[in-house]
């Protein structure tokens, strides 16, 4: 058997067991992954920086993560190691310290594979929006992974990488998972410390898995959770974060939003999703498609005023100064000195997509029009959220589509930033609630089209959300549909 068959929880018994050497398994991981990871040639380029070797064995080597090989996005800082979070203004930024996120997986064993292209400050849901150049989607290659964390789905999906961490703020786990058919998972804001992560939206920010199965969530949830001193927001997870066996949905109502037929969702999605409900309901659960989430349709809104005033704040910081880029003014430039380098170094640094965030965003917190547009939204968002509150009083779970269409192609959203947007349709209105989801792969659609690989289709992801600390909940059941499912995703293994 080779060894990228094993899942990661696998493999890290496997070595726990003695039966593999952690060096062997970093080894092969890390061969595919420079083979295929880099750029050019039409390989994936889901890697921005690979590691050399695995690193020195050290006490906690073998804890519970077993030196198994980790992928990680680079917005998340790591010592001494390129973190750019997909920017060149951060170009050549090595920090001096490691997030809390990726400090605790080390702790518990896990080594640094590589850091995962993305999307400029995860800003996207394609991850066309780096400035390293585009990911393509391991299962067919014309197509995007989905974003920010679009480095991170496509390592694991083509089997680079055992597993991935990625950052969600209106779906950039989620979103990603389902477009590459593997599974993610955005836990409850506060849940995973955001210290060292690099800030996009701080109120909405949130670590989380990208895994080739449920299980493997689990365990990498686990190692990741509890309170830091070091992130004011951060929670102590209030049980210990368990590894799921349950193999039946009895007793768990799911809901459905009773506008889901308005919302624009393609043929073949629609169809996975309905099989998929189904199942569910052999599985013994009860499915209501009555749920009522009254201001859902606002929330894209909301969050494309909310997200990007935050980012305009948290941005500020890049002036050529402190970190990575510095653009001085040329000597003909009436605006030379300290302020032409700020100017040349942030006209020079940011993409075009970053920079619409910027724009948008000042504006929404400029005087006088802060009440009107960042005020309207934070209200919005309350009320998004007590729709939740309400929808969980009548049922468990609610349930959606991750997306409602399969990846698209490359370039076919570029153009047209509110199309690109609407993408984000299912995975925003969480993040600004606060709670956790989790997309799991359920099926392929487009297979009467000739898609994906040998035309088998291309995967389409399920989601479930839950309230707040909720994470046990949500992974018991989806690992209950993952078994009744069956996706193989190794179809799309490099
Ligand atoms: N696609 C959304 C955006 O562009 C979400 C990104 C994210 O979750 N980081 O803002």
């Amino acid at each position: 058997m080779s060894l990228i068959e094993l899942t990661a929880a696998q493999a890290a018994s496997a070595v726990n067991a003695g039966e593999l050497d952690p060096r062997e398994l970093f080894e092969e991981y890390a061969t595919r992954a420079r083979e295929h990871g880099l750029d050019g040639e039409s390989r994936l380029n889901c890697f921005t920086w690979l590691a050399q070797a695995a690193p020195e064995q050290r006490p906690a080597a073998g804890g519970p993560l077993a030196g198994v090989p980790l992928a990680v996005k680079d917005l998340f800082c790591v010592e001494g190691v390129p973190s750019q979070a997909g920017s060149r203004i951060l170009e050549g930024y090595r920090p001096p310290y490691t997030a809390t996120a990726v400090a605790r997986l080390e702790q518990a064993g896990a080594s640094v594979l590589g850091k995962t292209n993305q999307d400029e400050f995860a800003m996207g849901s394609s991850n066309e929006h780096s400035g390293f150049g585009p990911v393509l989607n391991p299962w067919d290659r014309g197509r995007v992974p989905g974003g920010s964390s679009g480095g991170s789905a496509a390592a694991v999906a083509a089997g680079l990488a055992p597993w991935a961490l990625g950052t969600d703020t209106g779906g950039s786990i989620r979103q990603p998972a389902g477009l590459c058919g593997i599974v993610g998972l955005k836990p409850t804001y506060g849940a995973v410390s955001r210290y060292g992560m690099i800030a996009f939206a701080s109120s909405l920010d949130q670590a989380g898995p990208l895994t080739r199965n449920v299980s493997d969530a689990a365990l990498l949830l686990r190692h990741m959770v509890g309170r830091d001193a070091l992130d004011a927001t951060s929670l102590e997870f209030p049980e210990a974060v368990e590894l799921p066996s349950r193999e039946d949905l009895r007793g768990l109502r799911l809901g459905v939003p009773a506008d889901l037929e308005d919302t624009g969702v393609e043929a073949g999605v629609r169809e996975a999703f309905e099989r998929t409900l189904e199942l569910a309901r052999e599985l013994g659960a009860e499915v209501r498609t009555n749920i009522e989430l009254p201001h859902a349709p606002h929330a894209l809104s909301a969050y494309y005023v909310i997200a990007p005033a935050e980012a305009s704040s948290n941005l500020a910081r890049y002036d050529g100064v402190r970190y990575g880029l510095r653009v001085e003014a040329p000597e003909d430039d009436p605006e030379g000195g300290l302020v032409g380098m700020y100017m040349h170094t942030r006209h020079d640094g940011f993409g075009a997509e970053v920079k619409r965030r910027i724009m948008l965003g000042t504006y929404a917190l400029s005087a006088g029009y802060y009440d009107a547009y960042y005020g309207r939204a934070q209200k919005v968002r309350t009320r998004i959220a007590e729709d939740f509150a309400r929808a969980f009083q009548a049922v468990d779970f609610v349930v959606t589509p991750t997306s409602a269409e399969v990846a698209f192609e490359l370039g076919a959203k570029t153009a047209e930033p509110w199309s690109m947007y609407a993408n984000d349709y299912f995975t925003v209105p969480m993040p600004l609630a606060g709670i956790p989801a989790i997309s799991i792969p359920c099926g392929l659609s487009g297979a009467q089209q000739g898609l994906g690989p040998g035309g088998a289709g291309l995967p389409v992801g399920f989601q479930i959300a839950g309230p707040a600390f909720s994470e046990n909940g949500l992974l018991a059941a989806a690992y209950a549909l993952e078994r009744a499912i069956g996706f193989d995703g190794s179809v799309a293994w490099v």
